[in-house]
């Protein structure tokens, strides 16, 4: 069945998202946006997944877990995980500088539960490179049942293409992730590959529309994470 998705999704986690990328508002724009499929992927952390699973869960929108890594060569590599264990036990393997976020600066990083009350705030600096170069951070996301996506390589900034000119045929990535205005020229040169097209929102009027589908066999969650 077709499964229209978004796994590219900033909550309010994310210093350079909106404070409006709530739980709920996540899952309500998803649900207005006639999407069946989400992953909330925030820059170096993990802190709003649960929230946004329960909420999503509640309005029948299948969660993926994940997150996006920033290699130690500034690349942005999105994790995907079929449950919040797995996600975690992912997570606590990364290392990051000691660098504390400076909020008037670059935005706050809101810890928020299900029911959009703030329950804490992220000190460490999420805009940083992890410790870890990106052949390391994708064996570990494989060997602990990830699926490794390069994110945005149509983009200058911190994308794959632009900082190593190729796609490294030795990294075992799942799919490329295009962003919805990837050239066509560059989604054909990739064709032999899974393509995934994600918003990368910021802001909940930003999330996909329902255009960009992926075949799965049912509409739950580990038949859509298989799928990827
Ligand atoms: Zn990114
Ligand atoms: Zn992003």
């Amino acid at each position: 069945m077709k499964i229209s998705y978004d796994f590219h999704i900033h909550s309010a986690l994310s210093p350079c998202s909106d404070d409006t990328m709530t739980p709920c508002n996540i899952a309500a724009a998803a649900s207005l946006n006639g999407l069946n499929a989400i992953a909330v992927t925030d820059h170096n952390a993990i802190a709003n997944c649960k929230a946004a699973a329960e909420v999503c869960e509640a309005l029948g929108i299948a969660f993926l877990y994940g997150i996006e890594v920033q290699t130690s060569e500034d690349i942005h590599v999105v994790a995907l995980f079929d449950s919040y264990q797995s996600l975690e036990a992912f997570f606590n393997t990364l290392t990051f500088p000691p660098l504390k976020n400076r909020a008037e600066i670059f935005g706050r990083q809101l810890i928020y539960d299900s029911d959009d009350r703030i329950v804490g705030e992220e000190e460490r600096m999420l805009l940083a490179s992890c410790d870890e170069g990106i052949y390391d951070i994708c064996a570990r996301i494989i060997d602990m049942g990830g699926k490794a996506i390069p994110a945005h390589i149509d983009r200058e900034a911190n994308g794959i293409l632009a900082i190593l000119g190729e796609i490294p045929p030795d990294l075992p990535f799942s799919a490329l992730e295009f962003s919805p205005y990837a050239p066509k020229e560059l989604l054909d040169r990739y064709s032999g590959f899974k393509r995934l097209i994600n918003s990368d929102a910021h802001r909940p009027q930003d999330l996909m529309t329902g255009e960009n589908t992926i075949e799965a066999l049912s509409a739950e969650a580990r038949d859509i994470w298989l799928s990827i």
